[in-house]
């Protein structure tokens, strides 16, 4: 991931203050609609800024600020700045760049339709939206995704992709189905970057917080020719 202004911040959201902790929930198991329970991710990219979110690149075609609109059906506090986003929104922007280039167009995420806290209005049992790992599309391109035609043609893209896609079926439970967007995700993934060391215990530090910034691929360096060591 590159933003052009150094690298990101990767945060144990137990370390972060109490009411952070109480809107994020980490390491949480809830249920979702099948009453299986699943456990909330715990490390988060911290963004600092509405300019810092526009500019940093998950992947070519997929801005952090992508991932973090929302509106006022999220808590206030995680409308304010640093927000953070699960670090699993990686892979997900991964498949997304995928599903742009298998469908044609460029894919926009609605708002509201990226990472939902488990504290945002809309989140009542889990969904992987809580895991950074789900995405609603609203437009493809030109194609405003609100027919049953279109939906189910980018639903068949997007779960051509990979057997870990899931897309919701055109419909109008909701929950079930969808009927104004593209609903895909990945499931319940929780990403642990490299760069964090889980010996820590599962309890707020009591003393300074620890984080870590991820560590940032030198491509240029990658793609030059490996010179021979003189040995
Ligand atoms: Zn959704």
């Amino acid at each position: 991931m590159s933003d052009g202004q150094g690298a990101l911040k990767v945060v144990d959201a137990f370390d972060l203050d109490d009411e952070l902790r109480t809107l994020l929930r980490p390491g949480d198991m809830l249920k979702d609609a099948q009453q299986r329970r699943h456990r909330l991710p715990r490390y988060f990219y911290e963004v600092p800024s509405h300019d810092f979110a526009m500019n940093a690149r998950v992947t070519p075609h997929f801005a952090l600020n992508e991932f973090t609109l929302v509106d006022l059906k999220e808590a206030p506090r995680l409308q304010q700045w640093p927000r953070y986003v699960p670090c699993a929104v990686r892979v997900l922007a991964f498949f997304l760049e995928q599903f742009r280039a298998a469908a044609g167009g460029s894919v926009h995420i609605a708002v509201n339709g990226g990472y939902r806290s488990p504290a945002h209005k809309m989140s009542e049992s889990a969904t992987p939206h809580m895991w950074g790992t789900a995405a609603d599309v609203y437009r493809i391109g030109a194609t405003i995704l609100k027919t049953k035609e279109a939906i189910e043609k980018y639903n068949d893209i997007a779960e051509d992709l990979s057997d870990d896609v899931r897309v919701l079926r055109y419909g109008h439970i909701t929950g079930t189905n969808a009927d104004d967007h593209v609903h895909l995700d990945l499931g319940y993934i929780t990403l642990i970057p490299r760069e964090i060391s889980e010996d820590r215990m599962e309890m707020p530090q009591e003393h300074r917080p620890r984080f870590a910034f991820e560590e940032r691929r030198q491509r240029t360096d990658r793609r030059q020719p490996t010179e021979h060591p003189a040995d």
